[in-house]
């Protein structure tokens, strides 16, 4: 028992800097303890400069920055939203909850993202935006779908949540679309417990984004000395995080450029693992497409069936390495059968999130990354080909 505990290796353990609790001393010693404050301002205007966004809000998680989205887009009951069912519940629920319904299409075979050539078929007059998930930090198709939301007059919210540090032709993520959301939850490549920013690449929505951000008061443009006071001025609700979480991510930040090459040490350590596998035609490995610069938040395999796929997890674990799968596609879900529609097949999705299973990448899984690529490499050697 104390041995397993031992060789035990987590699917996930959260990476820290080092510097996490130095910028909350600062925070507490500054005694500004509520949000728009100083690690704020550093958080939001690092993202501005690394991403190109004209805005970067942070809020509370990728949740509640595609709320923010939501608001912002003024969904209404019964506008359509295209997206993947692939997709983690916040991309479909921060639109549900403004009374749209959420279309669900197919993604790619190659890297599970949402099916550019698919899109256009699911636009009715009802559609109001698309929402992209870039799956595992490697970009959608974006020039295609930008292209498309131009000529039929959608917007475009890119579900960044695994995408910070990654770029599409030279652009970061979650700045290509009208709006770009990241999330900093422990699970995420910058982290920051739960967290999350909201990316505002349209200028139109610039001074309401605030607004909503501060409970529907015109309080930013007060600090700023724009107005004499502050009042409530349109609707909105209490989306920014306070400072000791604020502080906490800029130890992130500051790393960010760090931790991403650690990651994708360990990425491509997997991907040379596997290869020869993948030549026998035994699993398949994450395709990258030309273009995407990824970010190493996820290694995975797709396995030929759901029987290997559960077989493996629990070999794994019973060698003591967490592997892990996800997501119960959102139109099978009873939530999403009740507040979802489906356009065309979504073969694809049924089939991919069948077979799919992560493998634990962290920084500082290193010493032990051998190990769970043995024993991977052992436990496939069994499955028939
Ligand atoms: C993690 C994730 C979210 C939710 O992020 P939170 O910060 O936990 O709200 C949303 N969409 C995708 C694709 C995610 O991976």
């Amino acid at each position: 028992m104390a041995e397993a505990q031992d060789n035990f290796i987590p699917f996930n353990k959260p990476y820290m800097t080092g510097h996490e609790t130095d910028y909350i001393r600062q925070a507490h010693a500054h005694g500004q303890l509520a949000g728009n404050g100083p690690f704020t301002a550093k958080c939001q205007h690092w993202f501005e400069k690394n991403t190109g966004c004209k805005k970067a809000l942070l809020t509370h998680s990728c949740t509640a920055a595609l709320e923010m989205a939501a608001l912002l887009l003024n969904i209404q009951a019964g506008d359509e939203i295209i997206m993947p069912s692939y997709t983690f519940v916040s991309t479909a629920n921060a639109f549900v909850l403004r009374g749209a319904i959420p279309v669900f299409v197919d993604i790619r075979e190659d890297n599970l993202n949402l099916d550019e050539t698919r899109i256009e078929q699911a636009i009715t007059g009802k559609t109001r935006a698309i929402v992209v998930v870039h799956y595992a930090g490697i970009a959608c198709d974006m020039d295609v779908i930008m292209e498309l939301a131009e000529r039929h007059g959608l917007y475009v919210i890119e579900d960044a949540a695994q995408g910070v540090m990654s770029a599409y032709k030279g652009r970061p993520l979650g700045s290509i679309g009208h709006l770009g959301a990241f999330s900093f939850h422990e699970t995420k490549n910058i982290i920051s417990g739960e967290g999350g920013a909201l990316l505002i690449n349209d200028p139109a929505f610039m001074e309401r984004a605030e607004i909503l951000w501060e409970k529907g008061t015109n309080r930013s443009s007060f600090l700023r000395g724009e107005v004499d006071k502050y009042t409530w001025v349109d609707v909105g609700s209490s989306f920014l995080p306070g400072e000791l979480i604020a502080s906490f991510l800029w130890a992130q930040l500051k790393h960010a450029q760090e931790t991403t090459s650690r990651r994708l040490k360990l990425w491509q350590s997997y991907h040379h693992a596997f290869e020869a596998l993948e030549s026998k035609g035994l699993i398949r490995r994450p395709v990258v497409p030309d273009g995407c610069w990824h970010n190493a938040h996820m290694y995975y395999l797709l396995l030929p069936s759901l029987e290997a796929r559960s077989a493996f997890i629990s070999d794994m674990k019973s060698r003591g390495v967490m592997a892990v799968f996800h997501y119960v596609p959102l139109h099978l879900s009873p939530a999403g059968k009740r507040f979802c529609r489906t356009h065309g097949s979504l073969a694809n999705t049924e089939t991919l999130a069948d077979r799919l299973v992560r493998l634990p990448l962290w920084p500082g899984l290193e010493d032990q990354q051998g190990q769970v690529i043995e024993h991977a490499l052992d436990v496939l050697k069994g499955y028939p080909a």
